[in-house]
């Protein structure tokens, strides 16, 4: 099932999401909306609170190659184990701050561990987009957004765009 995703602003954007104790049924289902919902966006991230579900679970695929497997991911309290010292920076979107990007610094590589659909325990070392992908997911979950990265005068400039956007769409 496609679920709603929230725009910014919204206070459930900035919240700290609690930790998943168990990985049920209930969750497992969620998962799946939430990759349904990420691939008909279409996006390579979205974290459960970007569907209003106040719970540490985010879903990636960042194989942009069409013909190429898809590689769908669905992690469970994750976090970051380590990050490189050496630095990227790649154009951000997000799907809760429609058609805005902006050059986001993060680090390049990153050691994460998590809980898969099948509750048991992963850990990975992630690259390039993929490592994007994950901490920005990861940011989603404890209520930070790419613009928290900018200088205050353009994260102001989008809000103002998105408050805008949000009359029109509730308006439409
Ligand atoms: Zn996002």
């Amino acid at each position: 099932m496609i679920r709603p995703i929230l725009i910014h602003p919204d206070p459930r954007l900035k919240k700290v999401c609690p930790p998943v104790s168990d990985v049920t049924d209930d969750l497992r289902v969620l998962a799946d909306d939430m990759l349904e919902t990420m691939y008909d966006a279409p996006g390579i991230g979205l974290a459960a609170p970007q569907v209003g579900m106040m719970t540490r679970m985010i879903v990636l695929d960042c194989v942009k190659d069409g013909a190429a497997e898809p590689r769908p991911l669905v992690m469970v309290n994750p976090r970051i184990l380590s990050a490189s010292d050496e630095r990227n920076v790649y154009e951000e979107g997000c799907l809760s701050i429609p058609e805005q990007y902006a050059d986001v610094e993060r680090p390049a590589e990153v050691e994460v561990e998590w809980l898969d659909r099948n509750g048991n325990l992963q850990r990975e070392g992630f690259g390039g987009l993929w490592a994007t992908c994950v901490q920005h997911e990861i940011d989603h979950l404890d209520g930070k957004l790419f613009i928290d990265y900018l200088k205050p005068m353009k994260r102001q400039m989008i809000t103002r765009k998105m408050v805008k956007l949000k009359k029109e769409m509730a308006r439409a």
